[in-house]
């Protein structure tokens, strides 16, 4: 059984200071640590400082939101993997739908990125997800085979263990409605035949995780759909205690 994996997606939220404090108060719930992966995306700014107090401890991973595909170079404004790795950042999410909609990153562009990441060492959330239209018009399973099936082609066994994927459906994100238990176990299903398709025998050792509303309210229900593997949260992991509590139920629910 994999170890479900809880990853935060805190935005544009929490400065430096805001940020460690966070680091330091989780670091004190009493969490079953070896029973589940934790990963903070912090805000660029964050990360450096997030680096220092987490550095020994091991206890989660540090990921950043973005990233640019270059190496280095007149590129004002954009970060390179080199720079994340400098703070200890070991994944990054690559292809959310707040990059893909609000910043105009293509499926090209997110694939130029995700392979940057993997290339150079960086471990990827690689999110994909449906709009409402979409899903409404009957394109949900093919939205999704081409989101991943484009990263797929670039990649091959090695690099795919360096994958995560967030299923992440448009209208789920930040509107309070979450998907249905039946809803993600077809997207997660499909999903995961997508890369069996390219990948027959390492395709079940790739963590799928929903993400989309996750809250306190509706975590252990979510928990209990057997094809998540765990969680990207953006609203409730600004929270310590609440991020805490989600963790804490999925881990419970997996170990059952
Ligand atoms: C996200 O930003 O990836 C997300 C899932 O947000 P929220 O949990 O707020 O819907």
């Amino acid at each position: 059984m994999k170890k479900p994996v809880v990853a935060a997606n805190w935005k544009m939220y929490k400065t430096p200071e805001e940020s460690v404090n966070f680091v330091e108060k989780l670091k004190k719930k009493p969490l079953d640590w070896d029973e589940v992966n934790i990963i903070l995306c912090a805000p660029y700014t964050s990360l450096f400082e997030m680096g220092n107090s987490l550095r020994d401890d091991g206890f989660v991973s540090l990921g950043a939101q973005n990233l640019f595909s270059e190496r280095e170079g007149a590129f004002t404004g954009e970060i390179s993997v080199e720079m994340l790795k400098a703070c200890d950042v070991v994944w990054v999410i690559v292809g959310h739908s707040e990059r893909r909609t609000l910043f105009g990153e293509s499926d090209e562009d997110v694939c130029r990125k995700a392979n940057a990441a993997l290339q150079n060492g960086l471990s990827v959330i690689f999110c994909v997800g449906e709009s409402l239209e979409q899903r409404e018009n009957g394109k949900t399973a093919d939205v999704l085979q081409h989101q991943v099936t484009a990263l797929l082609s670039k990649l091959d066994e090695q690099l795919l263990s360096m994958v995560v994927i967030a299923y992440e459906p448009i209208w789920a994100i930040g509107t309070g409605l979450n998907a249905t238990g039946d809803q993600i176990e077809e997207s997660h299903r499909l999903i995961r035949g997508f890369i069996e398709k390219e990948f027959t025998s390492t395709s079940g050792e790739v963590s799928i995780l929903y993400g989309g509303s996750v809250n306190l309210g509706n975590c252990r229900e979510l928990s209990e759909v057997s094809e998540v593997n765990g969680f990207l949260i953006g609203g409730a992991s600004l929270d310590a205690d609440q991020f805490a509590e989600i963790v804490t139920t999925i881990t419970e629910v997996k170990k059952e």
